[in-house]
């Protein structure tokens, strides 16, 4: 039995041991919630990355080789640890990051040990390609690990995205040198004790704690590892990436995005509207997958404005530990503060605030939190600075079209390209639609409907490269052909 309620002052995970940072730096780590300090975590530099490389080095030659059926086993068996310490995982992730425990409970921590059991499934069935030249020769396509592979994840869903990369790049072979979020360390912290009592060899996966500046640019230069797979913002993702692709690593990049919802007249509209709400404010907006630019046909946009807003007003934003909070705290002091900069913005652009646009106070043990209220724009242009660029927090814009065309030329007038939604009855309106959408992904009448086979990943600013299914077991392998003549 382990004990994960202890994260006042958390270690990196190396070679199976959890160790203090070589340089002794640590970073706070921050309740949004409360404002409080929680603890402290290293602040990990290239000295703890060589470290981890070399511990990874030692565990490549058996695990590369290893059966699919060991690894296999040893991530079922941590998908089942995730599973039975759910509460102190949902905790902590509530804790780190501010979002209600009931998300937490209901989301997060699930879908994390659903992404082991996933990919765990996936290798005893990924397959591999023959070509056949008629009387000539047969050749045949082997799946190798890549080597050591770096993983580095964003704070929105920590232990949610910080597995769905590792769990592929384990079940692939390879060796994994991670980073969560300086931001909300604490569940990717209890998972390393978990792999510990799952039997995952020493070496295996190592975690470190730290900024991006100083630990992820130190895992992205480091030559020996060979291919980074990254979740964040687009910023860093550029950086990443030229610092990545000069050395020709493998690179995976999930960026952000300001994703459209396209309301038609005809669509299903409780069911849309149940949604929308969803779509707009799930985890305070902080979801990449979120639609932030609403775009509503105009002879519904009276009736839409008017509901949305009434149903919006309806979210509690409190603490993040009660049930009836629908709404918790946004991730930190400085999001916050970006947050309401960009409220500012949105009415020095000559937005029209018709809900929300402030600070909510919560009293108690929250009265120093970071909670801001469902914030809801109107009267912007598609082409301002609100519309334009990532806000990342619970706010969104409503736009009126009026054709087709121009609400596809709305959704596209956007440098990203994550994701989509689409609302109608229509189902040829629908399909041409998604038809002309730039997004990597389109949901048709529902939002985050997930099926963890399908290729998940952006175009244009929100990233190049697909994760899920085959997509991600294809990225943590290196296709090799061998031909033989006959
Ligand atoms: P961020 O880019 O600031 O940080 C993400 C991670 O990268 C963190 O672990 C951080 O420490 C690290 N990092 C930062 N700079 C780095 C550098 N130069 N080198 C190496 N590592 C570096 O992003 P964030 O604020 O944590 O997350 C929010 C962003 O993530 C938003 O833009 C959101 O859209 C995006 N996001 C995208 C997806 C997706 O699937 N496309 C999913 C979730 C979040």
């Amino acid at each position: 039995m382990i004990d994960l309620s202890q994260y006042q002052s958390i270690t990196n995970y190396i070679g199976g041991q959890h160790l203090a940072p070589r340089a002794g730096n640590y970073l706070h780590n921050i309740n949004p919630a409360t404002g409080e300090r929680i603890g402290t975590i290293p602040a990990s530099d290239s000295a703890d990355v060589e470290d981890a490389v070399a511990a990874a080095r030692q565990a490549l030659p058996h695990w590369q080789h290893s059966k699919p059926e060991e690894r296999f086993a040893i991530l079922n068996k941590i998908a089942d640890l995730i599973d039975q310490y759910q509460d102190e995982f949902a905790l902590a992730e509530t804790t780190d990051n501010g979002k209600p425990l009931s998300l937490s409970k209901r989301v997060d921590i699930p879908r994390a040990s659903a992404n082991f059991r996933f990919f765990a499934t996936g290798i005893m069935h990924f397959s591999t390609e023959s070509h056949i030249m008629e009387d000539t020769a047969v050749n045949y396509t082997m799946r190798q690990p890549i080597g050591i592979v770096g993983c580095i994840s964003p704070w929105n869903l920590p232990l949610y995205l910080f597995s769905w990369k590792i769990a592929p790049a384990l079940a692939a072979g390879n060796c994994v040198i991670a980073k969560p979020s300086e931001v909300t360390p604490l569940t990717a912290y209890l998972l390393s004790h978990i792999c510990t009592e799952a039997g995952l060899p020493a070496g295996v996966l190592n975690i470190l704690h730290g900024d991006g500046p100083s630990c992820g640019s130190a895992i992205v230069a480091h030559p020996a590892i060979k291919a980074i797979s990254f979740t964040g913002s687009t910023r860093a993702g550029q950086h990443i990436a030229s610092v990545a692709a000069p050395m020709f690593k493998k690179l995976s990049l999930e960026l952000g995005g300001k994703n459209p919802n396209i309301i038609f007249e005809d669509c299903n509209w409780d069911k849309m509207m149940r949604t929308t709400i969803q779509s707009s404010f799930a985890n305070q907006g902080q979801i990449c997958l979120c639609g932030s630019r609403i775009l509503v046909q105009r002879s519904v946009y009276q009736k839409f404005k008017e509901e949305f807003v009434a149903n919006a007003a309806k979210l509690t934003v409190g603490d993040p530990l009660l049930p009836e909070s629908k709404q918790g705290a946004v991730v930190s002091k400085m999001h916050y503060e970006k947050i309401l900069s960009c409220i500012e913005l949105a009415k020095a652009e000559g937005g029209n605030i018709l809900l929300g646009g402030h600070a909510v106070e919560v009293p108690g043990r929250c009265a120093n939190g970071y909670f801001i209220a469902p914030t809801i724009v109107e009267g912007l242009g598609a082409q301002c600075r609100t519309n334009m660029e990532e806000i990342f927090g619970p706010m969104v814009t409503i736009q009126a079209f009026d054709t087709e065309a121009e609400a596809i030329a709305l959704a596209n007038c956007s440098d990203y390209g994550l994701a989509s939604s689409v609302w109608t009855q229509d189902i040829s309106k629908a399909n041409r639609v998604a038809m002309q959408i730039q997004s990597g992904i389109v949901w048709l009448n529902c939002w985050l409907l997930r099926d963890l086979r399908t290729p998940f990943g952006g175009v244009k600013n929100s990233g190049v490269g697909r994760e899920g299914g085959w997509d991600a077991l294809r990225f943590f392998t290196e296709p090799k052909n061998v031909c033989l003549e006959l």
